[in-house]
């Protein structure tokens, strides 16, 4: 089963659709896969005609196609997580997740069921390079991954949501209940059998990215907070550190009376006074972000709730 999330994807799905079953055909043609295989559009509470066009195309293709319309956008990651969970139920053997602008490339498809075929339970499709990117975005990743593996999280570089799961991957996935989804962290930490599959990640065949740079510093703090209390340690080091620095301040300030230039002290006072502040606000602004956390993992919430399967 593919999986693909979408979200206001009105002018993509057509092709989209087109473009997968004819993958889809190609490899049952040579029995690679079932009979059975199908696609899962998962509509992440769109707000233009998304879901009407899953509906048109499953009537159209019926068992072939396949929807799932959450009552609201709960992102990208939720959405895709509601996708695995409905491949699950539906008793695959394994599922492959990509989006819905074909920006990762069909083709790696055959590639990625040979190694399931060989026994790998994890297989991800990763970008052979990034030239394609602007120099910010690639710059900006690169940073990302090498600090959360500073952090201790294992993520795979390069590899976005493209990626195949076996059914035990599934099984083991489908017990995360937490809400702060990060399945770029999650699916390496699993372990089991893994490869990767490289492909040319190609450009957006329509529509506009939904995922605006405010939108990808999010996730980037939610994967980072998800899977490293780290930033928790660093405070108790900045801590340590300003203690330091302040005593320092305070040796000084006790010798200028003897030097007898006391008022000289005022400016070192005045700037450890702002340093500590400083300190102190950031300290508290990293517990908030855990704490927050905490908040939200303790309600328990359903992930999404489903409106609708066709
Ligand atoms: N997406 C989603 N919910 C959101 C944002 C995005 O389901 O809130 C889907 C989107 O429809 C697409 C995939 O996530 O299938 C990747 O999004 P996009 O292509 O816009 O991101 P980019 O490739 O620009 O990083
Ligand atoms: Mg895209």
């Amino acid at each position: 089963m593919l999986v693909v999330p979408c979200y206001n994807e009105e002018e993509v799905l057509e092709s989209t659709a087109s473009v997968l079953l004819e993958k889809i055909q190609i490899l049952q043609d040579r029995h690679q896969v079932d009979k059975s295989s199908c696609i899962v559009f998962v509509d992440d509470g769109s707000s233009d005609k998304t879901w009407e066009n899953i509906s048109l195309l499953h009537d159209r293709y019926s068992s072939k196609i396949h929807g799932i319309k959450l009552a609201h956008n709960k992102g990208h990651q939720n959405a895709l997580f509601a996708g695995l969970m409905y491949a699950l139920d539906a008793g695959v053997d394994a599922c492959i997740s990509l989006d819905a602008d074909l920006q990762d490339d069909p083709n790696a498809i055959d590639e990625m069921i040979e190694r399931y075929t060989e026994g790998d339970e994890i297989v991800y499709g990763v970008r052979d390079n990034r030239e394609r990117d602007t120099f910010f975005k690639r710059t900006s990743a690169h940073a990302f991954y090498s600090l959360m593996k500073k952090l201790g999280a294992e993520t795979v570089p390069d590899h976005a949501d493209y990626r195949l799961l076996s059914r035990t991957t599934l099984i083991a996935l489908s017990q995360y209940g937490e809400s702060n989804l990060f399945l770029r962290g999650i699916v390496p930490s699993l372990g089991f059998k893994t490869s990767k599959v490289y492909y040319t990640r190609g450009v957006r065949i329509a529509g506009e990215s939904k995922y605006p740079l405010r939108k990808m510093i999010a996730f980037a703090i939610d994967g980072i907070t998800s899977f490293s209390t780290k930033p928790l340690s660093l405070i108790s080091a900045t801590g340590i550190l300003s203690v330091v620095v302040s005593v320092i301040m305070l040796i000084y300030t006790v010798l200028s009376v003897f030097w007898g230039s006391a008022v000289a002290g005022w400016g070192s006072i005045m700037s450890s006074l702002w340093f500590l502040g400083g300190c102190i606000l950031l300290a508290i602004g990293v517990v908030g972000e855990y704490v927050g956390k905490i908040y939200i993992e303790v309600k328990d919430r359903p992930r999404y709730i489903v409106e609708a399967t066709l």
